[in-house]
């Protein structure tokens, strides 16, 4: 078996460092802190995924035809891996290209595709994703938000809660009941949102100013052709999509590189040479190995052709084992960090907690490995 990257892969990421380099603004570091889906770093994404989008670095994944350079899952991870440890500068775009805009190409009708292609692939589209309900998180097949059919037009009502970006988006990726069938009834509705009948509230989070919000729909109209697929196709649509999103989040790379910058002020303070942090330290890389190389299991066989199923929640959750470890360490043995001493480890500090909640559970990926992958029974009900 060779870990080694090829030539090629190796001149990517070198690529990817020196425009991050040369594109990044001085005070980055502390910038990023205002928060993942605040509205200062989305308007500053918006820049950086159009310097990004010039270089054909936006979309290196996507097919030719659509703006894309048709390459492989391997330069799709390389790419997220830079991303991340950089603290993801692309913000809210990284969903347009990890997972919307190839959900499109998967299953938009051809209007669709023509409408809403072109500026993801630009870089100047921001969408928000209106999944999560009260009461439907997890259990996302109960949600409520109901789309009644009226003539050419669908008549929604509802409410989503915990909606990144919903501030600021112009498009929401739209979950919807159309009929009483748990899973078979839901519907995708891709919402202009400044379509009247929406209302936007943001919630106050430790997470940044702006970061999520409640959005109420009351007898908001749009037409039959904003649907997504079929009637009822959601879930089929969403398990493509969430695969796609789960390849794209490399949070081992940021955690990795937090625990480095950790253990460099912590030697440089003489702090290190204390056994019992160098064996936490150890610990937290190994965690971030074991992430990486998991995520690298899945790379390597959609590299290969093959569709990945709910394997993925095995590398989601180490994944959310190294984040966790690694804020804890950070918590522990270099606390100033998050009173601003170091802009970089706080960034990661606010990235990590919420790792394991958003975009799905951590108990929820153990549920599915211990059934789905293991096979082991379900406890009877
Ligand atoms: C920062 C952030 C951004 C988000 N952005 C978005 C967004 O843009 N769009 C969107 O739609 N949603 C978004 N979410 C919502 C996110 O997807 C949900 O929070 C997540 O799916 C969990 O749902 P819940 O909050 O309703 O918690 P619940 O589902 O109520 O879970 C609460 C706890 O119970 C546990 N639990 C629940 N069911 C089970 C079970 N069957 N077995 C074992 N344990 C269980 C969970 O693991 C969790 O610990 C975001 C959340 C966060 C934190």
């Amino acid at each position: 078996m060779d870990f080694a990257w090829t030539s090629a892969e190796q001149a990517f990421r070198e690529r990817l460092r020196a425009f991050l380099a040369k594109t990044l603004p001085e005070d980055w570091e502390r910038f990023s802190q205002h928060g993942p889906a605040s509205p200062a770093l989305t308007r500053y994404a918006e820049t950086f995924c159009g310097a990004l989008a010039r270089e054909e670095l936006l979309t290196p994944h996507w097919p030719v035809e659509i703006g894309g350079q048709g390459q492989d899952p391997w330069h799709q991870a390389i790419l997220a891996e830079e991303m991340w440890i950089a603290g993801e500068p692309r913000g809210g775009q990284y969903m347009n290209v990890n997972w919307i805009g190839p959900t499109l190409i998967k299953y938009g009708s051809e209007e669709q595709r023509a409408r809403y292609l072109p500026p993801i692939a630009e870089g100047r589209a921001l969408w928000c994703q209106g999944f999560s309900e009260p009461g439907s998180g997890s259990d996302l097949a109960s949600l409520r938000t109901r789309a009644v059919r009226d003539g050419d037009d669908y008549v929604v009502n509802g409410q989503k809660i915990w909606t990144s970006y919903a501030g600021l988006a112009d498009t929401c990726f739209l979950l919807c009941r159309t009929s009483d069938d748990r899973k078979r009834g839901i519907t995708i509705l891709l919402v202009p949102m400044d379509t009247p009948g929406i209302t936007v509230r943001q919630i106050p989070s430790i997470i940044g100013e702006g970061d999520i919000h409640e959005v109420f729909f009351d007898d908001m109209r749009v037409p039959a052709t904003a649907r997504l697929g079929e009637e009822g196709q959601a879930w089929e649509i969403i398990a493509y999509s969430l695969r796609n999103e789960r390849l794209g989040i490399p949070r081992y790379a940021l955690a990795r590189a937090a625990l480095d910058r950790a253990v460099a002020i912590l030697r440089e303070r003489g702090d290190f040479a204390r056994e019992a942090v160098r064996i936490e330290a150890a610990q937290a890389a190994a965690l971030c190995e074991a992430a990486r190389l998991a995520s690298y299991a899945i790379v390597t066989r959609r590299a290969e052709g093959e569709v990945v199923g709910q394997e993925s929640s095995s590398a989601r959750y180490a994944t959310v084992l190294c984040e966790r470890t690694v804020a804890e360490f950070v918590v522990e043995h270099v606390p100033e960090a998050l009173a601003d001493a170091h802009p970089y480890l706080k960034m990661h500090h606010q990235r990590g907690i919420v790792a394991g909640i958003a975009a799905g559970a951590a108990e929820i990926q153990l549920n599915i490995i211990a059934s789905d992958v293991l096979g082991l029974p379900r406890e009877p009900r």
